[in-house]
């Protein structure tokens, strides 16, 4: 008998839930995080009385009901509706792409002016087959929309000219012909009271949990203590690399206290021009509606990622997929280690799409686990 049914490696939002099923069931787990706390990229931290997102703004949003009551039980969530603002130059505008966006741009006021203003751009380009993502984001919104809200934004998450970067990244620009600024079109959304730590701390209520410990520095003594290893770490890393690295995207945060109440007045704030080197700043404490004297305030800057950053986007594109693919065929023979979450799928994933994915496991493992016994 080992003393757990359960290693968790990370206690992200996906080992988190995980755990809560499992203990539910009357399993035991222990969960390591090789970080000093929990909670993984969704993780919280009150800073004069604000909740501040350390690892990027994370708005909850869902169209699937089940998620929504799950996470529901964890936490009260206010009305928080994610509207940004973009910055070029001197001027700004409403996002998404909306009516409002329109206006400010031309002076439209009607959809149809405004989707004939777009027409005529996209009409004047003469892109049939578009052959790189410049191409292909003119082919779809025309160049007004692409020269000032796409091209420097996306020059600056990507690293490189939109005109060497695939078609394939941007798939739709969707362009909403209404006075619309809520950027989600899910019918559930808003910000946890007391923060996404609290939920993490409550979904891991009963659980044993061990910060601070990297599984790969102990990887056969942690092993020996459960029949069953869930892994929410890098696919890629488990197998040492052994078949190439995958490639990431990092980011880079540079947060602030400022001696001031409101500093820009809505929770996100992007930046689209090229010569601003950050790609947006937040402003935590809009997303709580805070009052507090002072305001805590994040410059999020996009950088490449090399092995030992922080891997925060997947980069899928066709030559990274085929490497995942050989991973994951290795990774299906395993009998004794499930590999879940973003790092662990190689897939970028909502907070809901995250919980979707922990629930099912728990459904077919841990039925699994109690018929078996
Ligand atoms: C900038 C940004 C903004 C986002 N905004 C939103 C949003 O607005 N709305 C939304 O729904 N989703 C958003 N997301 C997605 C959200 O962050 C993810 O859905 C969620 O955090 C994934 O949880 P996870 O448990 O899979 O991974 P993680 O949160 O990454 O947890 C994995 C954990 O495993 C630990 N770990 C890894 N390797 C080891 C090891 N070897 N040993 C021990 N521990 C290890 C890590 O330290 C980490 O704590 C955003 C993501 C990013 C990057």
């Amino acid at each position: 008998m080992k003393k757990y049914d359960y290693l968790i490696v990370g206690a992200g939002l996906f080992g988190s839930v995980f755990a809560h099923e499992a203990v539910k069931c009357g399993k035991t787990c222990l969960v390591i995080d090789k970080r000093d706390h929990i909670g993984g990229n969704i993780y919280t931290e009150e800073i004069e009385g604000i909740q501040v997102h350390k690892y990027g703004a994370h708005i909850f949003h869902t169209s699937n009901k089940t998620v929504w009551d799950y996470v529901n039980q964890f936490a009260e969530f206010n009305h928080f509706v994610n509207s940004p603002i973009a910055v070029y130059k001197d001027e700004l505008y409403n996002l998404p792409f909306n009516m409002n966006t329109f206006h400010q741009l031309w002076g439209v006021r009607t959809p149809a002016e405004a989707e004939a203003r777009i027409r005529e751009q996209i009409s004047r380009m003469h892109i049939t087959n578009p052959k790189n993502l410049e191409e292909q984001a003119l082919a779809l919104v025309g160049q007004d929309v692409y020269e000032k809200l796409i091209e420097g934004y996306t020059r600056k998450q990507w690293g490189r000219e939109c005109r060497e970067l695939p078609a394939f990244i941007i798939k739709r620009l969707p362009l909403r012909y209404t006075y619309d600024n809520n950027y989600f079109k899910d019918p559930y959304q808003g910000i946890p009271k007391g923060g996404y730590t609290e939920i993490i701390r409550k979904l891991l209520e009963g659980t044993q949990v061990v910060l601070k410990t990297d599984f790969f520095a102990n990887k056969e003594e942690l092993c020996a203590q459960a029949e069953k290893v869930v892994f929410t770490g890098m696919l890629d890393e488990f197998y040492d690399y052994c078949y190439g690295p995958l490639d990431y995207r990092s980011l880079r945060f540079e947060t602030e206290v400022l001696d001031m109440a409101n500093y820009q007045g809505n929770a996100v704030v992007n930046y689209t021009d090229y010569e601003v080197p950050y790609t947006r700043i937040i402003e935590h404490k809009h997303f709580e509606f805070g009052t507090q004297p002072k305001t805590v305030i994040t410059r999020e800057y996009s950088a490449e990622w090399t092995k030992g950053a922080e891997p925060y986007y997947p980069v899928n594109d066709p030559a990274n997929n085929e490497l995942y693919a050989k991973y994951e065929r290795r990774a299906l023979e395993e009998k004794n280690v499930i590999f879940g979450g973003r790092l662990g799928m190689y897939r970028y994933m909502d907070m809901d799409r995250v919980i979707e994915e922990a629930l099912n496991l728990a459904e077919t493992e841990l039925v699994y686990c109690n018929e078996n016994e």
